[in-house]
């Protein structure tokens, strides 16, 4: 059991910013930015690939909601949404989390990534897997 099932079974205190029947939103611990709000589904999954369709739309549902009150809260009008899957990819908590993390130049979320150019070829050969995978779901 994830410290986020005890949040959702009341064992553990929050600050909540919203509820409903499939999702729980609450402020993060530790944030980057003010407002920063972790949204979570109410079905106990680690990882987005594993959530259900019904959960899936359930925080797409509010995340807009949740985004405009969380910079709000910050007096800002840009964040990010971040959404951690397996520890080698920083998740901490295995329970579904998305970040929404208010941005200012004091504070939020700090882009590091290094992208690179598409080689020849390369995207076909993604596309292939890939519409293979959705395909046959
Ligand atoms: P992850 O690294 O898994 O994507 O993010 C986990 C987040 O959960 C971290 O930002 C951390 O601060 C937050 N967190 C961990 N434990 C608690 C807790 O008990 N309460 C709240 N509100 N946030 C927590």
């Amino acid at each position: 059991m994830s410290i986020f099932s005890r949040i959702l079974d009341g064992s553990i205190p929050c600050h909540r910013v919203y509820e409903d029947d499939l999702t729980l939103a609450f402020l993060d611990i530790n944030p980057l930015a003010p407002g920063h709000t972790l949204v979570i589904p109410k079905e106990a999954q680690a990882t987005v690939m594993d959530l259900s369709e019904k959960s899936a739309a359930g925080i797409g549902r509010v995340l807009p909601r949740i985004t405009r009150a969380a910079c709000a809260a910050a007096g800002v009008q840009e964040c990010n949404i971040i959404q951690n899957n397996g520890a080698g990819a920083g998740q901490e908590v295995m329970h579904v989390h998305f970040h929404v993390i208010p941005k200012s130049s004091e504070f939020g979320l700090r882009k590091q990534w290094t992208p690179r150019p598409l080689a020849d070829g390369e995207a076909e050969e993604i596309l292939r897997i890939m519409q293979a995978s959705v395909e046959q779901e």
